[in-house]
């Protein structure tokens, strides 16, 4: 029987993860996808929050604040990228000028610290490519942007290294109180834990529902993006926000962490979990939008663009709590924004509540720091020479986008919690997210993938259990090799 089952591998299940395997606790991490941070993890705005958004007294206020402090080191650790570049909140006239006034105060009562209202002149000089409509922002430094995909992942890795074993592929589809715990159904297996947290995301009311009388439902609201190329990605330095309005924080402008420039998202509310498509009027909102704060927005750069699904509850605040009516069963619900943030600081608490009804000890042991990553184009050229000299895959380009290199792919494969997809390497290592998004690095990677999990090509997926890229070989293909089969048949004879 496992300690504790953790049901969702997003950035919320992975940080628990790495937090629960600071304890000598014997604890598995599920998920239905193929990969870590299947879900919204990988489709947001990658922004780290001061904190001045959410209602004092709320949980989302409380761990916004506690998580933000904690990325400083928690990304050291964990070798993820981490920029706190700070962020604006722009005002447009007197109106919003009360606003900004009232997101400070409120910034205040959450405990922000560094945050300040600066006039016009201030803020056109820090950002020339605002519009010079504005009229004052309010300016908090410790907003900050992740590579949310990349913490999940690591925090995945480094929870693995110390001890908690991680099943992919894995749908619970029932759970079932039984004596000392809990029964978790997964397609046709079973596995039997002391204790159950819930980080099922968009999910985490049905699977609430298997144990306990409905209390909450999560309702899906979609954002949609614009991603620019690196060309432009010093268009802004700091994330700029407008001012918040009744479906959240608005289309921001921002710098990714690997130098792109972010644009969106809309908010639009919809009843399919599963509706991860852009569309052309959720793309015009946010173009119409970001132009308001930055007229010269470079929308000849755009080189791709996503849609990710708010997991909204409908009680407005996140639900963090043990069951009444299942003692042992932990929800982390409604984690919509500021969850990324906030996750850090949510693992810690949970883990707290955990301690107390467990009594967990903590390991002597606990290694906090991931294996190095290496970026092989930030390296010398020394480092580069002895790199190569040492694995000559690290000499052999695969994507000429982003300069991404074998070695590099063959390590975020063989990593613990490593890549089975092209996406997943994607995610990992960056082939594919460059201005030509995989035409021309794609299939390599497929055949590095298929060579180091020794499967045939044709088993290599996109990202999802079905998404196959190749069905077989063509029509010509088969019929050159039968051909070719014929000849070396009569050869022989
Ligand atoms: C448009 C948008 C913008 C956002 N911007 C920001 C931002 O800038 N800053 C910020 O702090 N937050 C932001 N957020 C919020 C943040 O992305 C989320 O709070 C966070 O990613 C939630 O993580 P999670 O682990 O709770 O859920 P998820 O990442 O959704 O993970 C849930 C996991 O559960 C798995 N699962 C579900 N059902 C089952 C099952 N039956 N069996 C097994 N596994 C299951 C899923 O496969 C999934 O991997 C944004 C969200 C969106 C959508």
């Amino acid at each position: 029987m496992y300690d504790v089952a953790i049901i969702g591998a997003g950035i919320s299940g992975t940080c628990i993860a790495r937090e629960l395997s600071k304890y000598n606790v014997k604890a598995v991490l599920i998920d239905k996808d193929t990969d870590i941070s299947n879900g919204t993890t990988k489709a947001n705005s990658a922004i780290v929050h001061a904190g001045y958004d959410a209602k004092p007294g709320t949980l989302k206020a409380k761990f916004n604040v506690l998580g933000n402090a904690m990325f400083d080191q928690l990304c050291e650790e964990l070798q993820v990228p981490f920029k706190r570049i700070g962020s604006f909140v722009v005002a447009f006239n007197e109106e919003e000028m009360k606003t900004l006034q009232e997101l400070y105060e409120k910034g205040l009562k959450n405990g922000v610290p560094d945050m300040e209202i600066i006039p016009r002149e201030q803020v056109l000089a820090m950002e020339p490519n605002l519009s010079p409509e504005i009229v004052g922002a309010l300016y908090a430094k410790t907003g900050g942007i992740v590579g949310p995909w990349e913490l999940a992942i690591a925090a995945a890795e480094n929870a693995a290294d110390n001890g908690v074993e991680i099943r992919l592929e894995s749908q619970v589809t029932n759970i079932e109180k039984i004596e000392g715990g809990y029964r978790i159904f997964i397609d046709e297996e079973q596995l039997d834990a002391k204790y159950v947290i819930n980080c099922a995301g968009l999910y985490a009311d049905e699977i609430h529902n298997m144990v306990a009388t409905p209390s909450f439902k999560i309702l899906p609201r979609r954002g949609q993006y614009n991603i620019f190329d690196k060309s432009v990605g010093n268009f802004v330095n700091k994330v700029v926000f407008p001012c918040p309005n009744e479906f959240g924080k608005g289309v921001l402008v921002a710098p990714t962490v690997h130098g792109n420039l972010l644009v969106g998202p809309d908010a639009e509310d919809l009843d399919d979990k599963k509706a991860l498509n852009t569309t052309i009027k959720g793309l015009s909102f946010i173009r119409e939008h970001s132009v308001r704060s930055a007229e010269k927005v470079p929308f000849n750069a755009i080189i791709t663009a996503f849609a990710g699904l708010r997991a909204r509850p409908n009680t407005g605040d996140f639900i963090i709590e043990e069951l009444q009516e299942a003692k042992g069963f932990i929800d982390v619900a409604g984690i919509e924004s500021p969850g990324l943030t906030a996750a850090p600081a949510i693992a810690v608490y949970v883990v707290e509540m955990l301690q107390q009804i467990g009594s967990f000890e903590k390991k002597n042991d606990f290694n906090p720091t991931r294996r190095d990553v290496v970026h092989f184009m930030d390296l010398s050229n020394e480092e580069k020479a002895a790199m190569i000299q040492k694995d000559p895959r690290y000499g052999r380009i695969i994507c000429r986008c982003e300069n991404i290199t074998e070695g590099e792919i063959v390590d975020v494969i063989k990593r613990s919690a490593g890549a089975r997809t092209v996406d997943g390497v994607k995610r990992r290592a960056r082939p594919g997210s460059g201005r030509c998004q995989g035409g021309f690095c794609g299939p390599r990677v497929m055949e590095i993938l298929a060579r180091e999990m020794n499967i045939e090509i044709v088993e290599v997926v996109k990202d999802s259990r079905a998404s196959y890229i190749l069905t077989g070989p063509t029509k010509e293909a088969a019929i050159l090799e039968e051909t070719m089969e014929s000849v070396a048949a009569s050869k022989e004879q």
